[in-house]
């Protein structure tokens, strides 16, 4: 019973509000569900009417731009679908509109991990409506070890509108999983629109494309999904917001993922400079038997190598490095 040792912690002004709300549910469960936005979603009440009576400002630091439009978290939830027998992995659900829509469009489990103690009795609330469909941890996603929280629900998917504080540190972590393919079969996350063209970028898209698109790209198949305006948001943020999807590849080309990021970051840092030159310093000055060996010609650019050509080079380095092949 996470949910009622998170309950517990509250102070007792939020024990109050938490009956409030309780007695908002009990009343609506009598007279049926409510229209929410000229939308049915589940007879809770709508999202801006918890927020005020859980005093739910949204904080900065905590990087909290809610959604309170349930027509699109549930479009949102339908591009993490198909969910009946899916547990779904939420970061950071705040008042709860995406993991209601979650639920409602049939996950059999959210597990929701909240570091906003002041979001815990509004999501106590849709536990108590969901009974055994909603597990709410308290803490920091950075820190919680998700694959131990699923357990046996393998595989689990994580569909998230992030906190961008947070958001590309979530996906360094998820994208380094150890083994692969890891614990989730699908990443579908909320990114801001820059972030999500360089997630996604190929070498055609030379602007974007960088040693982030290559580590993704090498792990995961990624696309975008749809655009959300910033004015969709309470309150809004600076830019637009990106849907992104990430799907693990069973096999992704060989090559270990500790010298892949070594070369991109060696060959990005300097994305201006030929590769003979960039890649000096990881191959004892002679970066030219590098290229040779991974079959690269040694006068482009990081920006002109797609993922396969990285993949050969970090395979290459780890040859020089294991003392099979010069320089
Ligand atoms: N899912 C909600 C929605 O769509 O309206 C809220 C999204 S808001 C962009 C990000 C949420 O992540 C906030 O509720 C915030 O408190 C939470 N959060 C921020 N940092 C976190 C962390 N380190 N671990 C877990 N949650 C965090």
């Amino acid at each position: 019973m996470r949910a009622a040792r998170a309950l517990s912690k509250l102070a007792s002004h939020d024990r109050e509000v938490h009956s409030r709300i309780c007695a908002i549910i009990l009343d609506m469960r009598k007279s049926g569900p409510r229209s929410i936005g000229g939308n049915q979603l589940d007879g809770l009440p709508p999202l801006r009417e918890v927020a005020a009576a859980h005093g739910l400002l949204a904080k900065k630091s905590l990087g909290q731009n809610f959604l309170f439009d349930f027509n699109l978290t549930r479009r949102i939830a339908r591009a993490a679908a198909p969910l009946t027998n899916t547990t779904i992995v939420e970061i950071g659900p705040g008042p709860g509109g995406l993991t209601r829509a979650l639920l409602a469009e049939g996950a059999q489990k959210v597990i929701a991990v909240e570091r906003d103690v002041r979001c815990l009795a509004a999501l106590a609330g849709i536990a108590h409506h969901y009974p055994g469909r909603l597990e709410i941890i308290e803490g920091d996603a950075l820190e919680v070890d998700l694959a131990g929280l699923i357990g046996e629900a393998r595989p689990a998917r994580v569909c998230a509108n992030l906190p961008y504080n947070i958001a590309t540190a979530l996906l360094v972590r998820w994208r380094e999983t150890e083994p692969w393919p890891p614990w989730f079969d699908r990443l579908t996350l909320m990114f801001q629109r820059e972030v999500a063209e360089r997630i996604v970028a190929s070498t055609a898209e030379r602007a974007a494309y960088g040693r982030l698109a290559v580590l993704c790209n090498w792990r995961c198949e990624t696309r975008i999904l749809f655009d959300v305006a910033a004015s969709a948001f309470t309150p809004p943020p600076k830019v637009t917001s990106t849907l992104v999807e990430l799907v693990p590849r069973p096999a992704p080309v060989p090559c270990e993922a500790r010298l892949l990021s070594e070369v991109t970051q060696a060959a990005f840092g300097q994305r201006r400079k030929m590769l003979r030159q960039s890649l000096k310093s990881l191959a004892g000055g002679d970066a030219g038997s590098l290229l040779a060996s991974a079959g690269i010609d040694p006068a482009l650019r990081a920006e002109e190598i797609g993922v396969e050509g990285f993949a050969a080079l970090a395979r290459a380095l780890g040859n020089v490095r294991a003392g099979h092949s010069k320089p």
